[in-house]
């Protein structure tokens, strides 16, 4: 029967979440070569498993380093493969889970690839942000004899430490808080919230956003490299048989690029904007390394980013950092240290798995 199908569907989900539950996963993706052109050296060695090696060709001092994450996608792997490895995560939101997925990197490495798509947008390249709304869609629609949810988005930007709503209609540009509240699960209250039933109801606010972001980017160019982006999905399910709520929260989210800037090279707001930038970004990561130690005290308040996902990192909460790398000779510093920033938040976990052997 229905109920049945719900129930033993429920066993499954239930399953995977405890191989997930309270960890910190980190993922690597390999954006491919932009181009058809021959004579591009990759620094990426050899992928294997959770494992990938990185090179420097031989004249530039031959050596190489490995690290290890629990899942590396190499170049070829497509958005669907990319997605199904995390719809368990994803799916969890129906049961209630709270969780993050954040994209990290340096700009051009394929953050935006992976969380939305590319610019030329079709059904086969949409990113993750499209498929987990689609995805909760179905899920619910098979447990409608069961439950009833009402699932609601938003979309803010945080910019130079100050948050700003991208699903506006009327193009105000009004200054945002974050005020936690876990009573109603928003965490910015007053930001625009939309119900969405529907992947055209999703498809036309994923359209209202980033033409709100790029409004944005016309006094500075580029500026969405520069800031960070997330989609918030708040989802409410009703137990039909109980009559019990459940709240779970979803945040995916586009982080600005990590490339460190030469201090020396900029000034003025171009300057403002790195200092920003790798403030949040360090804090997110102390937010990850002590949650992952299991410090009593997690330094959330550090920034604007850590404040506004402070539900969906630790605790019972399920977080996926997605970390991305340019396979490019020239970005070899830039891919060394965002594997290190990774390694970091993935070492620290094994460690704490290990020592509750
Ligand atoms: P970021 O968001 O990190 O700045 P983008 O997602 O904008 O980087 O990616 C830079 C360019 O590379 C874009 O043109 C994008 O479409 C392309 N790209 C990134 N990842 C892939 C991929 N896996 N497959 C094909 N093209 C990709």
């Amino acid at each position: 029967s229905g109920y049945h199908r719900v129930l033993e569907e429920n066993r499954k989900l239930y399953n995977q979440v405890q191989d997930l539950k309270g960890s910190i996963r980190v993922y690597c993706r390999v954006r491919p070569f932009l181009s058809e052109r021959s004579s591009y050296v990759s620094t990426v060695e050899h992928i294997e498993d959770g494992n990938i090696t990185i090179g420097t060709p031989s004249k530039y001092g031959k050596g190489c380093k490995s690290f290890t994450f629990n899942k590396v996608f190499g170049q070829s792997v497509t958005q669907a493969e990319v997605f199904s490895d995390m719809q368990p995560l994803i799916r969890s939101v129906l049961d209630g889970y709270n969780v993050c997925i954040f994209a990290y990197g340096q700009t051009g490495s394929g953050k935006t690839y992976t969380m939305v798509g590319p610019k030329d947008l079709t059904e086969e390249n949409q990113g993750v942000n499209y498929r987990a709304l689609g995805d909760l869609f179905v899920l619910a629609e098979r447990r409608k004899d069961t439950f009833r949810y009402d699932v609601a988005v938003q979309m803010i930007e945080i910019y130079n430490e100050q948050v700003r709503d991208l699903l506006v209609i009327d193009g105000s540009n009004k200054r945002l808080e974050i005020r936690n509240s876990s009573q109603t699960g928003l965490n910015v209250p007053d930001a625009s919230l939309m119900p969405v039933s529907s992947t055209s109801d999703v498809i036309d606010l994923m359209n209202l956003g980033q033409r709100n972001r790029a409004v944005g980017a016309t006094a500075l160019n580029d500026r969405s490299s520069r800031s960070h982006s997330c989609l918030t999905v708040h989802v409410q399910g009703k137990d039909l048989t109980s009559g019990t709520i459940l709240r779970g929260c979803m945040h995916l989210v586009d982080l600005a690029g990590s490339e460190r800037v030469n201090k020396s090279e900029v000034t003025g707001d171009r300057l403002k904007e790195a200092q920003h930038i790798n403030k949040s970004l360090s804090a997110l990561g102390d937010v990850i390394a002590s949650l992952a130690q299991k410090n009593t005290h997690v330094p959330y308040r550090n920034s604007k980013l850590t404040q506004l996902l402070q539900d969906s990192l630790g605790g019972q909460a399920k977080t996926l950092m997605f970390v991305h790398i340019s396979p490019e000779l020239d970005a070899l510093a830039e891919t060394i240290s965002t594997l290190k920033f990774a390694e970091r938040v993935a070492t620290v976990e094994l460690g704490a798995a290990q020592v509750n052997k």
